[in-house]
């Protein structure tokens, strides 16, 4: 892990650095370093995928609980899952994960 790849983030006031590996997320703070499963920092999505964003690591070192519904914007309904939106793949190239249903997702997909 080079130190180029580190990326800043501020916590209440106090710098860390961070950067994710493919099993860890190494983070760098004022007075210690910690090494975490990388699981336990991110979200799964349905196709077992780990998305681990910099809001996420600030959830983490605040020992706030990491919920998907909490990063994602939700369709609402009860079995959702973390999926990238497919119209915004096709049409826009950007990936956005959402939390979409089965239903949702499916509605999403037949307006491309
Ligand atoms: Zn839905």
């Amino acid at each position: 892990m080079s130190k180029s790849k580190y990326r800043n983030v501020h916590v209440d006031g106090i710098l860390y650095k961070y950067v994710v590996g493919k099993s860890y997320v190494k983070i760098v703070g004022p007075n210690e370093n910690e090494l975490v499963e990388r699981t336990a920092i991110s979200i799964e999505t349905y196709h077992g995928e780990l998305i681990t964003t910099p809001g996420m690591i600030v959830a983490y070192i605040r020992g706030q609980e990491i919920n998907a519904s909490s990063f994602f914007k939700e369709c609402g309904h009860a079995d959702a899952k973390v999926r990238a939106d497919p119209y915004l793949i096709e049409i826009e190239q950007i990936t956005i994960h959402r939390l979409l249903c089965n239903n949702c997702y499916d509605i999403v997909a037949e307006d491309i």
